[in-house]
């Protein structure tokens, strides 16, 4: 299908492209890599009057670390992710999860910032933050205001962003040496987003669990922080019978939805296999 009509706009900087959104208010639309927005066009659910590309302005690109925290632009694609070295060497889980995302070809032009902003329960990124304990930096013409992972994804293609914001920054603590961690992520093929993913950040402290995340992609109409296996896991012995008892309770709170990736019961069953997968192997990585 063809996308109604649209003016299109290319500010060179974060300031134009601010003024552009106050501006056109709600007739305008973020543009990223376009892998959701696009397909969202030609459809017609979305028929934004003004498109304003973020692809011009260079400080929403880039891997930092500043003072033990990783920033990185909004606009940094699954690809620089993938082949920046500072995520290799420091939150080698942010690869691993990009990696999983799609195919080479969305992976060249998607990037984190659209995939968070979007929304989407299927999307990667939202549980990998929320794993990660990430915040995100969101700038309007009024001023700037940090806001964390969790608590940001509100519903299905909702999360706190207001309309004049664009999300310039996303934050990482860098994960202490030694974390271990795994995305593990069920795909009907290649290319698919999760029927269900886990993502697990692991500390040990002898043979007991120090700290532990654990976050759930596509089984709810928002990604999910598995706070009561979290709980069921610090200060205990990471045992068979402790990770199967951690992933029954993150089933609990899975609401997924049925369709042609699998009918409820089935979700539900697969966040809990990914959950102990994700803690075998994010335990065999702990150093
Ligand atoms: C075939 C296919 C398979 C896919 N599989 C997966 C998958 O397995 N896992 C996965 O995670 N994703 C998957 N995706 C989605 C893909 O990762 C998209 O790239 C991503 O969802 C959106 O990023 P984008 O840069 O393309 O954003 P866009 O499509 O350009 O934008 C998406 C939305 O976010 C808003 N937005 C973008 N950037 C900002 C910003 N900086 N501030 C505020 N709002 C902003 C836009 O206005 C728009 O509403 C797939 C996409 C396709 C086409």
């Amino acid at each position: 299908m063809i996308p109604h009509e649209f003016d299109y706009h290319a500010p060179a900087s974060l300031p134009d492209a601010l003024g552009m959104l106050a501006q056109f208010g709600d007739d305008a639309k973020l543009l990223a890599g376009g892998h959701s927005l696009l397909p969202m066009m030609k459809m017609r659910f979305a028929q934004p009057a003004h498109l304003i590309d973020l692809g011009k302005i260079p400080e929403l690109r880039g891997v930092r670390e500043e003072a033990g925290t990783l920033r990185i632009g909004a606009m940094t694609t699954e690809n620089e992710l993938i082949w920046s070295k500072l995520l290799q060497d420091k939150c080698p889980l942010l690869v691993e999860g990009a990696r999983q995302i799609s195919d080479p070809q969305v992976r060249y032009k998607g990037t984190i910032g659209g995939d968070i902003a979007h929304g989407d329960p299927g999307n990667d990124h939202p549980a990998l933050m929320l794993a990660l304990g990430a915040s995100f930096v969101l700038r309007s013409k009024s001023g700037e205001r940090t806001v964390p992972a969790d608590g940001f994804f509100v519903g299905t293609y909702d999360t706190q962003m207001k309309p004049d914001e664009i999300l310039t920054e996303i934050h990482i603590p860098v994960p202490a040496a030694g974390t271990g961690y795994c995305y593990a992520k069920l795909k009907r093929k290649v290319g698919d987003f999760a029927t269900a993913a886990a993502a697990v950040t692991l500390r040990m402290k002898g043979d007991t669990v120090d700290a532990v995340a654990v976050a759930l992609t596509n089984v709810a109409p928002t990604p999910l922080k598995a706070k009561g296996a979290e709980d069921s896991l610090r200060g205990k012995a990471l045992t068979d019978a402790a990770m199967g008892a951690a992933a029954e309770l993150a089933m609990k709170i899975c609401d997924p939805a049925a369709d042609q990736r699998g009918d409820v019961e089935y979700k539900r069953a697969m966040a809990g296999e990914m959950t102990q997968r994700a803690l075998r192997t994010a335990q065999s990585r702990c150093r």
